[in-house]
């Protein structure tokens, strides 16, 4: 009996879903490949002033160049590496290898990266990120970490924490995709944030509905009134830029800016030379 209700149970799994499954093992497994054999890269992509357009930094952007599938977008792999654990590590080497990389860009920017759940969860991110900047060398004021609301914890008080010392180290915290999360009000009222990045559904209908520009025009006030500035994300068109200039946002990042791009492509274009490097540097 017990058999034939096995049996039974065996038949509702749909094959379709097994396959699934089973490519996002394969998939979650050949990224620890990845990582130990070069195929992980990142590009860097522009944040600039909206009223002068000037430069302000660039945000670290993981590529994953797979050797059969072709590029492999962040959206598929980051929450693979979330299961499994390899965030870790992989959140580790994009914060190596971008503080390695800024510390010698001239004009000195600054470089964004993004922060996963699990690296905040670890009680030992403060060192870490003090670790990276003492072995690069990169001025804490020129590292700025991007999260998310749904990176913090269901304990405020312990995320706070958290905020504070890494803010203590000299290092900027931006509010990623701003308007997506839950309870984005209470976020912005309980924590530090030194900037809002306005999330880029708002903005890629910015022109066309008049509910996303009332949106975006509540946001850069409360931006205005928490003074914490402003960046919009996903800026295509000249239409867009505008219109947020005239609405008074602070800095802008998209394709019409620049496309993520390899830090080669960027020191070519001319944007950013790379001065003398401190023969201390280490290159991961
Ligand atoms: P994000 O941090 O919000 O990054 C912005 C995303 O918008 C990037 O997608 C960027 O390529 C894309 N983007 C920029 N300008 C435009 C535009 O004008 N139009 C459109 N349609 N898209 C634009 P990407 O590179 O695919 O990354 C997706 C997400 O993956 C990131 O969203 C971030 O949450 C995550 N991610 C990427 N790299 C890392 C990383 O090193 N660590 C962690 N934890 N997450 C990462
Ligand atoms: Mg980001
Ligand atoms: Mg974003
Ligand atoms: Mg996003």
């Amino acid at each position: 009996r017990a058999k034939s209700d096995m049996l039974k149970n065996v038949c509702f799994y749909e094959p379709s879903m097994d396959e699934a499954v089973r490519a996002r093992r394969t998939l979650a497994s050949e990224l620890r490949e990845a990582l130990e054999s070069g195929q992980l890269d990142i590009h860097y992509q522009v944040q600039t002033s909206v009223e002068t357009r000037e430069i302000r930094g660039y945000e670290a952007l993981l590529r994953w160049q797979h050797p059969r599938r072709g590029y492999v977008p962040p959206a598929e792999f980051i929450p693979l590496a979330e299961e499994n654990g390899l965030i870790l590590q992989l959140g580790e080497w994009v914060l190596r290898h971008a503080c390695a990389r800024a510390v010698s860009w001239d004009p000195p920017y600054k470089v964004a990266v993004n922060l996963s759940r699990a690296q905040f969860a670890h009680s030992d991110l403060p060192a870490l990120i003090q670790d990276v900047l003492a072995d690069t060398g990169l001025p804490p004021a020129r590292l700025e970490l991007e999260l998310t609301e749904s990176t913090l914890f269901a304990d405020r008080e312990r995320s706070l924490r958290m905020l504070r010392e890494i803010k203590a180290l000299g290092v900027s915290i931006a509010l990623d995709d701003f308007g997506t999360g839950y309870s984005s009000l209470e976020t912005l009222r309980a924590f530090p944030f030194d900037k809002i990045k306005l999330d880029c559904s708002f903005v890629s209908e910015v022109e066309s509905s008049p509910q996303a520009r009332a949106i975006v025009r509540a946001v850069l006030a409360l931006g205005k009134s928490l003074d914490i500035p402003v960046l919009a994300e996903g800026i295509e068109t000249q239409g867009q830029l505008s219109l947020l200039r005239k609405e008074g946002c602070d800095e802008a990042q998209g394709y019409l800016l620049g496309r993520p791009a390899p830090l080669g492509q960027i020191v070519d274009s001319g944007q950013i030379s790379l001065a003398a490097v401190a023969d201390k540097l280490v290159h991961p």
